[in-house]
């Protein structure tokens, strides 16, 4: 069956080779590849800058944002042949620390954990995939090719548990959200602010185009500047930039005894010079709190298909704003101005 591989930590080593069908130790259920959705993660893997194979192998399968038909679902009893699936994507490390123990593998504590398309197994853009019953999601059938959005949803799903675990240390009515950065992640966001009826607005580089228009059509404020310049503090602000001078523009701007959530993840850029005394009085005297949030659990898998359900699905359509044939996966990885979601699409729906 045709694959789209790497050689990690090898850049320019990605193609579209055959291999083997899927290995039936990989999981009792079979399942037909529909698409997979790319993000940062993916281009991180196939610049060679990310990324472990399978122990004894040398290339990986990419792709950890799946969607599948099942083509037999094996003695499990809860999947039938033509449901849609997704995969989850992380596995508990074999120690286990007592957060994977108890099923809790996005808070690992010993970085063993596992996870498909990135590190240590194979991901979904094969032809056809095998995946363990318990770690198969069945998506809504009407949601169509729209299930491929259920992954980067439920990083937000887990990263709106955070806020509202962190909130909830005091007596916390949150009126207002501020989602920094309006790719997928940050739409996903600012859906799940809205769907818990806050007023919520999002903020990006972009000043026209899909990304203010998204915003707009599901009753958000858009705005682009710095957050300084929004107007307002903040009671909730979850950053999906991992810029640098957002996140500290963030961490300054969030209103007193808020709540910001970073759930991007940059590199470098330029210091910002700020006395990190002073930052800190600033959190103390306000009581606010940074939480990271990365990754997702079951509980969160199952809240994002809530999410998606409760979303109106013509607005979910415009996420997803390329479609490229698994022969075109280079072109799916060159981002271009107007993408939001792009995917890898195996077969029809
Ligand atoms: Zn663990």
């Amino acid at each position: 069956m045709k694959a789209i591989t790497v050689e990690p930590h090898n850049p320019g080593t990605a193609c579209l080779e055959d291999i083997p069908e899927p290995d039936a130790r990989d999981g009792s259920v079979l399942v037909e590849a529909i698409a997979v959705g790319v993000c940062g993660t993916d281009v991180e893997i196939v610049e060679g800058k990310y990324g472990w194979a399978p122990a004894g192998k040398k290339r990986l399968v990419l792709g950890h944002e799946s969607l599948g038909r099942v083509i037999d679902p094996g003695p499990s009893g809860g999947l039938k042949v033509g449901d849609l699936v997704v995969g989850i994507v992380r596995r508990p490390d074999p120690v286990p620390c007592p957060n994977c123990a108890v099923g809790e593998w996005d808070m690992c504590r010993n970085g063993q954990y596992t996870e498909r398309g990135i590190k240590a197994i194979d991901g979904f853009m094969s032809e056809r995939w095998r995946i363990e019953p318990e770690y198969a999601m069945k998506v809504d059938r009407s949601l169509g090719l729209l299930g491929v959005l259920l992954e980067p949803t439920t990083v937000v799903t887990k990263a709106w548990e955070q806020v509202a675990a962190v909130g909830h240390r005091a007596f916390w009515e949150p009126h207002t959200v501020l989602v920094t950065g309006a790719g997928p992640i940050g739409l996903l966001a600012a859906l799940v602010a809205k769907q818990h009826g806050l007023d919520v607005h999002v903020l990006d580089r972009m000043e026209s185009g899909p990304k203010p228009e998204l915003v707009r059509a599901l009753g958000a404020t858009y705005h682009s500047g710095s957050v300084a310049t929004v107007g307002f503090e903040p009671d909730v602000i979850v950053e999906c930039t991992g810029v640098g001078q957002v996140i500290s523009e963030s961490i300054q701007g969030v209103g007193s005894g808020g709540v910001v959530c970073l759930t991007g993840v940059g590199t470098g850029g330029r210091t910002m010079g700020l006395p990190v005394a002073d930052v800190g009085a600033n959190v103390v005297l306000r009581n606010n709190v940074v939480v990271g949030s990365v990754n997702a659990n079951k509980r969160h898998w199952y809240r994002a298909g809530q999410v998606l359900a409760n979303a109106d699905p013509a607005w979910l359509a415009r996420l997803v704003t390329r479609r490229e044939p698994p022969d075109q996966f280079t072109r799916a990885l060159q981002r271009q101005p107007d993408d939001i979601k792009v995917v890898v699409q195996f077969a029809a729906v």
